[in-house]
């Protein structure tokens, strides 16, 4: 048995592969979330110029701003794609836990989706409390938790929609709730949301882009952090996530 054969050998050799398989995740992870923001920018400016927002364009303005609404349209799907699938069984078991500011990661959340709120009509109240709020936890990965929540409650409800966020420090964990007035999930669909690529049929017709695979991760990190979440909901008449992480 030569040296590059022994068993020590080998399971260093995977260790360091799966240490730099990690890294390369993060880099996605962190370059497709800056991608994301910066597209998110540039879809409500385009959609404002596109309603004539400011000021009528002439037919061949509105002609080539409308396929770069496409075009954007295509590439958030195609980050948001990058992103999902970077957290998916793997990169999920890699956790980098440090001292998470959660106030402040909504409040940065809240203003990256300020855009997309804007361009809706969507009032988001983040009811904040009075003292810094703080978890043991793996930072990027709680910020797609929480990004998802305010995402899908953007997306899955109508314009003028209200999304309220609250942050609870309680004993032993901390919860955070998304809750939106808009579209609901039915009883029957309520078991299968989780589920990897599952989309209910009036999320389809609400919001055409999405892989039904925000929730199968989120739901992944949450449980790794040994947390839960659940929701509670009624059809048109909105849908209340709640997540509880220990402290
Ligand atoms: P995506 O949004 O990409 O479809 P998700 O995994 O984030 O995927 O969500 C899965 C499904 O759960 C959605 O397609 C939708 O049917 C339902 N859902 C999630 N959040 C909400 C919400 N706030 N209101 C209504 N339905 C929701």
């Amino acid at each position: 048995m030569t040296d590059a054969e022994t068993p020590e050998f080998l399971a260093q050799e995977n260790e360091k592969l799966r240490r730099q398989n990690a890294i390369k995740s993060d880099l996605i992870s962190i370059s497709a979330h800056q991608l994301r923001t910066s597209l998110s920018a540039m879809k409500w400016i385009l959609k404002m110029l596109y309603d004539g927002d400011f000021g009528e364009m002439n037919p061949e303005q509105k002609n080539f701003t409308e396929k770069a609404l496409d075009s954007n349209n295509r590439m958030i799907g195609f980050v948001n794609e990058m992103l999902s699938m970077n957290h998916t069984d793997d990169t999920l078991d890699e956790m980098k836990i440090i001292e998470v500011d959660l106030t402040k990661m909504i409040d940065e959340l809240i203003f990256d989706f300020s855009g997309e709120a804007y361009k809706k009509g969507t009032q988001i109240i983040f009811l904040k409390p009075e003292t810094k709020v703080e978890l043991q936890a793996d930072k990027e990965k709680i910020r797609v938790v929480i990004q998802n929540l305010i995402e899908n409650a953007i997306k899955y409800s109508g314009n003028h929609a209200k999304i309220i966020i609250t942050l609870t420090d309680k004993d032993h964990d901390i919860e955070i709730s998304v809750h939106d007035n808009g579209i609901g999930i039915m009883d029957t669909d309520k078991d299968k949301i989780f589920g990897k690529f599952y989309r209910t049929d009036n999320a389809k017709k609400q919001d055409s882009v999405g892989s039904g695979l925000g929730l199968f991760v989120t739901r992944r990190i949450v449980e790794k952090h040994h947390g839960r979440i659940w929701f509670e909901s009624k059809k048109d008449d909105g849908t209340t996530f709640f997540v509880e992480i220990p402290k």
